[in-house]
């Protein structure tokens, strides 16, 4: 039972300092959380400290490949209205 970090990851180091196991390190390119440290936070705090303070939508992701903060959660901006958004951006 660990979280993952992965390539969305923008090295801000808002996570870091809040692991209550230390699992958390500084690699290339990005930031990464040792499995073997890494407990969900489980028995010392009420969520993960790393996802409840991470900025970045999707950087952070249980065993599972699911997004502890999925797109939208952070920004509110739902998904749909991104997109859309996005592409009208890239077709001027
Ligand atoms: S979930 Fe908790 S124990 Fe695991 S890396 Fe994040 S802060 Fe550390
Ligand atoms: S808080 Fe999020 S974006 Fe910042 S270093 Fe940690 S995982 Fe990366």
């Amino acid at each position: 039972m660990a979280l993952q970090i992965n390539q969305l990851c923008v090295n801000c180091w808002a996570c870091e300092p809040l692991c209550p196991n230390t699992a958390i390190y500084e690699a290339k390119p990005h930031f990464l959380i040792d499995p073997m440290k890494c407990t969900e936070c489980a028995g010392d705090h009420d969520d993960p400290q790393c996802a409840a303070i991470c900025p970045i939508e999707g950087a952070i992701v249980d065993d599972f490949g699911v997004a502890l903060n999925p797109p939208g959660s952070l920004t509110g901006i739902p998904p749909e209205r991104m997109a859309r958004a996005m592409a009208e951006l890239r077709s001027h």
